[in-house]
């Protein structure tokens, strides 16, 4: 049988961290067993969904690139096959006709809640001819006695007594059918045989595998994927910061390095850290998932990100810190290659914004010397051994790394000082006090031009500071 699972997203938000590693963990399923994965737009409520959120679901899965075999299909595409199942249930008396009034059902509940009972329908309208003329919700007919087992695949086995189940309205007064029905129907009739998502449902799947067992529809394997919680222990949410898997994007995280970040939560393979995509595909087993939820940690999500950046392709790279930069208003048309900046540069970021800030200085006169480093480094004294150094450069027929190299050590040389003399003024005048990788090599990159104007403008700070 072919391995099939599926992500199902309620369009009412973006995709969130959460529904990302719950995407993930049944992607991986997918792809670990050959199988196939499909996506499917759980967009029944007509009032809280919106194509702005569909939108955002499908870009962000592309972002992160899970791709599906199948979809994106929509449950609102497919009222008339839902409708058709509850008729199926109601002939077959699986299902009945129910007119219990609000008013009833509210002091039912009441009762209920007084005698300190969980509160449920109590099956008033079990049995009873219902004229279909008449308003009515359908509700589905609950065994009444037996247990219902889930063989979890994360949780292993868990035992739910039908006595704790009540009669499950199905289609309401409207004629529109609920959720729990048309999930049943769509993971039947898309042949899903891995049903992996958040344990926010699990209470739902005693209620769906009855379902299925109704229609008499082989029922698939469950395994429910604990939530993510914040730094605090409390459910992860807006408060603790970016939640939405663009913002991740915006905030300057790579695709991959969020799925790696996303798939060791809760999950690991020995001691290992990092996993590029075919060796998550590779390792992942479900059955390795921790039952406990975790908590999402930005810090250990930014280191994972920065080993990322070291080793990504600079072109690539390239093209998406211009965007930031662009953005910042850096045109980074003019003035040294990009990558080559990125590659003297990268090792120092942790995200793709950071690269962007620490990138700028190749490009742009900073606004001003960063205080302490200008405190330390442009102090009296040094505007002679900065003039001293200018003269050499100047005088360069190329600006090559090793003869920046041998201009810095004949100043050096010539001054009778050591080497930091000169060097740490010189590279606060280029860099204005930024992270910065080997003095020449940073020179070369900033340029014959941008360099002789910063340290005149060095020169005349040490001598105008007062
Ligand atoms: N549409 C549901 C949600 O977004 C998921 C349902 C399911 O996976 O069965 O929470």
């Amino acid at each position: 049988m072919t391995i099939k699972t599926r992500f199902a997203p309620s369009p009412t938000g973006y995709l969130h961290v959460g529904g990302a590693r719950t995407a993930l963990f049944s992607w991986l399923y997918a792809r670990r067993h050959g199988g196939q994965f499909v996506l499917r737009i759980e967009d029944t409520d007509l009032e809280r969904s919106t194509e702005d959120s569909v939108n955002a679901i499908l870009e962000a899965m592309d972002w992160l690139d899970l791709d599906y075999d199948e979809g994106p299909y929509y449950q609102t595409q497919r009222f008339d096959r839902y409708n058709e199942v509850i008729d199926q249930l109601l002939a077959a008396g699986q299902a009945y006709r129910c007119t219990c009034s609000k008013d009833r059902l509210d002091v039912l509940r009441a009762e209920q809640m007084a005698n300190k009972q969980k509160p449920r329908y109590d099956g008033h309208c079990r049995g009873r001819d219902v004229d279909p003329d008449q308003p009515h919700v359908v509700r589905f007919l609950n065994p009444q006695d037996g247990d219902v087992v889930i063989d979890d695949l994360i949780r292993g086995s868990i035992v739910v007594s039908n006595t704790e189940l009540d009669d499950l309205i199905i289609r309401r007064t409207d004629g529109s059918p609920t959720y729990n029905l048309s999930v049943v129907v769509d993971d039947h009739d898309m042949g899903i045989t891995q049903v992996i998502r958040g344990d926010d449902h699990i209470n739902n799947t005693p209620r769906q595998i009855n379902m299925f067992r109704a229609m008499g529809w082989p029922v698939p394997a469950f395994g429910h994927v604990p939530m993510i919680l914040g730094d605090d222990g409390a459910r992860l949410s807006k408060r603790h910061g970016a939640v939405s898997v663009m913002q991740y994007k915006e905030d300057g995280f790579l695709p991959e390095a969020l799925l790696n970040y996303l798939v060791r939560l809760g999950w690991s393979h020995g001691d290992q850290e990092l996993f590029g995509r075919a060796e998550m595909v590779e390792y992942f087993d479900l059955a390795a998932v921790n039952r406990a939820p975790s908590a999402f940690n930005t810090e250990k999500l930014v280191w994972v990100n920065q080993q990322y950046i070291k080793t990504a392709d600079l072109a690539r790279l390239a093209d998406l810190v211009r965007e930031f930069m662009d953005a910042d208003g850096v045109a980074t048309a003019q003035g040294p290659d990009l990558a080559a900046v990125i590659d003297a540069q990268r090792e120092r970021a942790g995200t793709l914004v950071e690269l962007a800030a620490l990138c700028r200085f190749y490009y742009r006169d900073f606004a001003e010397f960063d205080a302490a480093a200008a405190k330390k480094a442009l102090k009296d004294g040094a505007d002679e051994a900065l003039g001293c150094a200018r003269g050499k450069l100047e005088s360069l027929p190329d600006w090559e790394r090793t003869a920046i190299h041998d201009a810095i050590a004949q100043a050096v040389g010539e001054l009778g000082v050591g080497f930091g003399k000169v060097a740490m003024p010189l590279r606060v005048a280029v860099t204005g006090g930024a992270p910065s990788p080997d003095l020449d090599l940073t020179v070369h990159l900033v340029g014959r031009d941008a360099t002789l104007r910063r340290i005149d403008r060095a020169i005349s700070y040490i001598r105008n500071k007062g």
